[in-house]
């Protein structure tokens, strides 16, 4: 992978046009598939909405987002209707968040978030743009990244450091589960993998996580019966090999989720 950016032959002045055109020459001469062997994406017709790359052995769809700026907890998209129906019928692609350093033109962050993981909570609604804008009425969305656990944002380059492919197919694989969910299980299991994260302990208690009862109660206020469902997703999480019991209402995470 070469993190540099190509700046020669653009036809465009420095702006939105040049930056698209730029890291989507990078992502297509650099990127490759992390849900199966291939190592080439290829890009899709130029018409065609949301979907920016695609597999030519899987036909796995990628989304690509490109900034000047790190990611934050918050990332700023598209219309927010169709990206909601997009999600509900299942056509809602993978997406790829790049930083890119717009002094020396080099790639610094590139991190994917595989497509089960993007559930409708995941998406706020803005505010519609105000009558006499280009598109008044309009109504964009925010993707809420923080509410994502680490495991849903796989890194690419980090830093400036490009991560191994294998690692990248392997933790890729190693959550490709979540994929049979419905779309109120991906929420659960996801919001329950943050909250293991954010104890930062190898092994915790029942008690442990269920100190995030009012929280997840915040973010799922139709469900009565929280400790359940938490129970639910651990015993998920289990069967799938991301934690072991160790019994009295002890759980390992090893080093698997923290
Ligand atoms: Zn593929």
């Amino acid at each position: 992978m070469d993190l540099s950016l190509d700046i020669s032959g653009i036809p465009h002045k420095r702006g939105t046009q040049f930056v698209r055109v730029l890291t989507e020459r990078w992502f297509e001469r650099n990127m490759f598939c992390p849900a199966c062997q291939s190592d080439y994406l290829k890009k899709t017709a130029t018409n065609t909405k949301v979907i920016d790359f695609f597999c030519p052995m899987c036909d796995e769809k990628f989304q690509l987002k490109s900034f000047y700026h790190p990611l934050g907890a918050e990332v700023v998209d598209s219309a927010y209707k169709p990206k909601i129906d997009a999600i509900k019928n299942g056509t809602i692609p993978n997406f790829a968040f790049l930083h890119y350093d717009n002094q020396r033109w080099v790639v610094k962050d590139l991190v994917l978030v595989p497509r089960y993981f993007i559930y409708p909570e995941l998406i706020k609604k803005r505010k519609p743009l105000k009558r006499g804008a280009k598109r008044a009425g309009w109504v964009g969305s925010t993707i809420v990244m923080s509410r994502l656990p680490s495991r849903a944002k796989i890194a690419i380059v980090h830093n400036g450091y490009e991560i191994s492919r294998e690692d990248i197919r392997k933790m890729w694989k190693d959550i490709t589960f979540v994929k049979d969910l419905s779309l109120s299980s991906k929420g659960w299991l996801s919001d329950v993998m943050a909250c293991i994260e954010k104890m930062d302990k190898e092994v915790f208690s029942l008690q442990d996580i269920y100190s995030y009862r009012e929280e997840l109660a915040r973010l799922h206020p139709k469900n009565r019966n929280i400790e359940a469902k938490i129970r639910q997703q651990l015993q998920l999480l289990r069967d799938r090999g991301v934690i072991e019991f160790l019994g009295k209402g002890r759980y390992n995470v090893g080093r698997s989720l923290v």
